[in-house]
């Protein structure tokens, strides 16, 4: 079904997933330490990364981060420190989704599952997980089904491409997108959309969206968020 990398250094845990996973008809690719779980999800290529926290050689913060350089594979990530969440959850680092230690294998399959639909929805065209078609969030409205957006009941005029970037960060509240990322969900690879593009695109965004396009957030050495609240 799906190829997925586990980078986690307890090798008895690391075979444990492996067998759960090659059970639910996956092929398994191991990594016992950072270096290497860089290496192979970059040569690889899978299709998911599971990646432990505490890794030795290389931890799995940096891991992560090296990957999300040319990567937008889903990475699941492993902690144990509850506390570091938010720093895992995407806004500094850009993992999609995590699994505080101890964890049933149960519920990693579940999130495991869940990951892998979403790229297939993804692959689909189709709105990641079930998206509401109407979103609001404060004074802003954007209508996913009209493709209209509306600052304090007032339309602001978007082409469609501002209107999809705009909709992936607001479907995304908080979480960090990486300019490749954006370039391939709203201009696709080879449509020749380049950093310029996406940073020009955000520029006349926050014009447009007068008072709420401050919400649009520069993530340095990432790229852009929708914040959650007006005042951060
Ligand atoms: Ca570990």
């Amino acid at each position: 079904m799906a190829t997925i990398l586990i980078a986690e250094d307890e090798r008895d845990l690391n075979n444990l997933v492996r067998r759960h996973l090659e059970e639910e008809g996956h092929q398994v690719l191991q990594a016992f330490d950072g270096l290497s779980a860089a290496h192979v999800a970059l040569r690889e290529r899978p299709d998911l990364v599971i990646l432990d926290w505490m890794l030795p050689r290389l931890d799995g913060l940096e891991v992560c981060r090296r990957i999300r350089r040319e990567s937008i594979v889903p990475i699941l990530m492993l902690t144990a420190r509850s506390e570091e969440i938010d720093r895992v959850l995407g806004l500094e680092v850009g993992a999609d989704d995590y699994l505080t230690k101890p964890f049933s294998i149960r519920e990693l399959l579940a999130r495991v599952r869940a990951l892998l639909r979403r790229i297939e929805l993804d692959r689909d065209g189709q709105a990641t997980e079930a998206a509401p078609p109407v979103l609001t969030l404060d004074a802003l409205r954007v209508d996913l089904s009209q493709h209209v957006a509306s600052v304090e009941g007032t339309l602001v005029d978007l082409t469609p491409k501002e209107f999809d970037l705009l909709a992936l960060l607001v479907r995304n509240p908080g979480r960090a997108f990486s300019r490749d990322y954006l370039i391939e969900k709203v201009w696709g690879y080879d449509a020749g959309g380049s950093d310029r593009t996406v940073d020009t695109h955000v520029l006349r965004l926050r014009k447009k969206l007068g008072s709420v396009g401050d919400r649009i957030e520069t993530v340095w050495g990432i790229g852009y968020r929708f914040a959650k609240t007006g005042d951060s």
